[in-house]
């Protein structure tokens, strides 16, 4: 699945060569050559990663690891940092800002790619493009089927979404809120209740195959799609 990239890197060449890979592979790169230019691109949308050059003019990478992570809103965005450096007293240092991994320059296009799949399965599982199965129900983003119980079920855009995030976070309660960033992209001005509504289409769409009981609600907080759902009729 596409994810939006955003490179933080003052280097043009090597910005330019991350960037092309990145679309290549498609994703939406997005490129800033110092912090206040990445705050100005994370204002108006939030990447699902960064990727982040250790030696930056202005502030070091590390300082804007830290305060991304210290932001309530940017604190779950996955860092990769870039760096020259390969001691391993600063690859501790660069973890210890709160990135999720680290890639020593020189590198290769197809070791980085591979790096930020690595980072989104662990951070994001709901950006990758991995088929994911739960209690007979199937989910495959790369063919953007849903088999329940091996047969075909028929789902909107919205819904197949919305069903990804569950069973990439099962057993988790989301609040209303919290789909509405994961599913719809934060700075999407949507009602709290619109949730409701597609929540009603999901579990119409898992009613033949019986999974419509896995989706649940979770009284006062939200709602939770579970391996092993509770509510049994009496
Ligand atoms: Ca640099």
């Amino acid at each position: 699945m596409a994810s939006t990239i955003l490179v933080v890197e003052d280097e043009p060449a090597i910005a330019e060569l991350v960037a092309v890979n990145l679309s290549f592979a498609g994703h939406k790169v997005l490129r800033a050559t110092d912090t206040l230019a990445a705050d100005l691109m994370i204002r108006a949308e939030l990447p699902d990663l960064v990727l982040l050059d250790w030696m930056l003019p202005g502030a070091s990478g590390i300082q804007y690891a830290r305060r991304l992570r210290a932001d309530e809103r940017t604190a779950a965005i996955p860092i990769i940092m870039l760096t020259a450096r390969s001691e391993e007293g600063d690859k501790v240092e660069g973890l210890d800002s709160g990135a999720d991994d680290y890639v020593t320059k020189p590198f290769s296009p197809k070791e980085l790619l591979a790096r930020i799949k690595a980072v989104l399965r662990r951070r994001a599982p709901q950006l990758t493009d991995d088929s994911v199965e739960i209690a007979g129900l199937r989910l495959d983003p790369q063919t953007h089927r849903v088999l329940g119980g091996g047969e075909a079920l028929e789902l909107g855009p919205t819904e197949f979404r919305l069903l990804h995030f569950f069973m990439t976070h099962p057993e988790r309660v989301h609040s209303r809120s919290q789909l509405l960033d994961h599913v719809w992209g934060d700075h999407v001005f949507v009602e709290e209740r619109t949730v409701d509504v597609h929540i009603r289409r999901l579990r119409q769409a898992l009613i033949s195959s019986g999974h419509d009981r896995h989706v649940e609600t979770v009284r006062g907080s939200g709602y939770r799609f579970t391996a092993q759902p509770s509510g049994f009729p009496a």
